[in-house]
Order: C-alpha cells, then sequence, then structure tokens
C-alpha cells in the first residue's frame, strides 16, 4: 500500500470518531513527509527538537507541527515560536519555562499533560496526585502563555489488549475527573486526549481518544 492508501484507510477508521490524526515521521524524510502532506494531512508530529526545527524549516507553514517526545527545558525557546502542540509536558519545571520563552514573545503555547498509565517504569508522566498538585501549583497558576488543553499517555508496549484497554481506560476517566472539576484556573480547557499508536490506535479510538499519533503504519518501520 501507498503511503495515501494507509492514511485514508486510517482516516476512514477514525471517520466516526471524533479523532485528530498526527502523522509521526520521525527518522524519515522530508520527501517521504510529503506524500502525506499531500493527501491532505497538516498534523505531522516529532520527537525530537532538532529534527522537528529541520522540517519546520522545509516544508509547508500551513503545517501544526506537534512535538510528541520529551522535551528538555534548555530546548524549550527553539520550539515555543512554532509549535502548535506539546504533547508530553510532565513537570511545573517545565511548564515554567515554557511560559518563560513563550512571555518573551507573547505567543499563547498549547500543552498536554503527560500522565504515566503504562507498567513500564521507564515511561515519562505523572500520577494523578501530581497532576493535580501541578494545576493548583502557584508557578503554574501564574502562567499567562501557557495553556493546557488536555492529556496524553502512552499504554504499556504489549499485544495484552485487555491491558492497553485498561490503561488508556483509566486516561480517560481522569480526564474526565478533571473536566468535571469547576474550579480549574482558566488557562486549563480539557479538550483534547492525546492516546493510541500504531499499535494500539484502535483501542484508544474506543476509549475515547482525541488524537492518535500514528508513526509506522503510515510510513513504514524505522532503521
Ligand atoms: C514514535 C512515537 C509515536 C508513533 O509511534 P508508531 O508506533 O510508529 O506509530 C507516537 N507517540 C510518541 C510519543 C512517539 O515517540
Amino acid at each position: 500500500m501507498s503511503i495515501a492508501e494507509k492514511i485514508n484507510s486510517i482516516q476512514n477508521q477514525i471517520r466516526n470518531h471524533h479523532c485528530q490524526l498526527v502523522a509521526v515521521g520521525k527518522t524519515k524524510p522530508v520527501t517521504t513527509l510529503i506524500e502525506a502532506y499531500e493527501t491532505g494531512i497538516r498534523d505531522f508530529g516529532e520527537n525530537k527538537v532538532q529534527e522537528l526545527i529541520d522540517k519546520y524549516e522545509q516544508m509547508p507553514k500551513d503545517i501544526r507541527w506537534h512535538m510528541i517526545g520529551h522535551l528538555q527545558r534548555n530546548k524549550v525557546k527553539y520550539v515555543v515560536p512554532f509549535v502548535h502542540l506539546i504533547h508530553a509536558v510532565d513537570s511545573v519545571r517545565l511548564l515554567s519555562e515554557i511560559e518563560k520563552q513563550a512571555s518573551k514573545i507573547e505567543r499563547p503555547v498549547n500543552c498536554l499533560l503527560q500522565i504515566h498509565i503504562a507498567e513500564e517504569e521507564s515511561k515519562f508522566g505523572l500520577s494523578e496526585d501530581e497532576l493535580f498538585e501541578l494545576l493548583y501549583s502557584q508557578d503554574f497558576l501564574q502562567c499567562q502563555y501557557v495553556r493546557v488543553i488536555g492529556l496524553m499517555g502512552m499504554a504499556t508496549f504489549t499485544k495484552d489488549t485487555k491491558q492497553v484497554r485498561k490503561e488508556f481506560r483509566t486516561l480517560k476517566q481522569l480526564f474526565e475527573k478533571v473536566k468535571e472539576r469547576k474550579d480549574l484556573p482558566s488557562h486549563v480547557q480539557m479538550q483534547e486526549l492525546s492516546m493510541g499508536m500504531s499499535s494500539d490506535y484502535s483501542v484508544a479510538l474506543e476509549e475515547g481518544s482525541s488524537m492518535i499519533r500514528i508513526g509506522t503504519t503510515i510510513f513504514g518501520s524505522r532503521n
């Protein structure tokens, strides 16, 4: 199947869901990403800052760039001027740095808070307690340019669909719990739930994902 056919097939699958496809082109050359662009894809995700910048510079300017990987504080200043959404924020320190850089250029920056839902120790993310602590922290309350527009999570890498479903369901429930709060700061708006990648997006869709991040299924395996 061509890239266009693969994208078409995913778009058909998400048609009846309120869900946005983010094409993850990491390690793939711009010429390959352009094939996806030509089918109408405008949301692209990268997990490395340098690659994100290189591709931003070389590709059409109507693309919405998603930083989906772990972001180091010393690199925030490079992405804040153009990024559409930062998916994996998991500390107040990182949020404060995004605020600092965003205020310099007076540009609002949309972020998702990453929640730890997987069994693996290595995956980044906040616990539920840490999430609420962050949302009501002084440093966050003072932010004027950072906007938290939802949550993001990565399920355990396993073929056990039950396990994956359980983790996505937990994340969705937490999303709804935050959304129901009446006392949230005005720069928190629970709109997006970023969950699901090539191996588990069908489950994520069923569990209420609003954004799936797909690499391999569109572009083939990475070297
Ligand atoms: C690479 C990556 C993806 C896409 O992974 P695939 O399995 O290739 O679809 C999604 N989210 C994050 C955070 C990634 O780093």
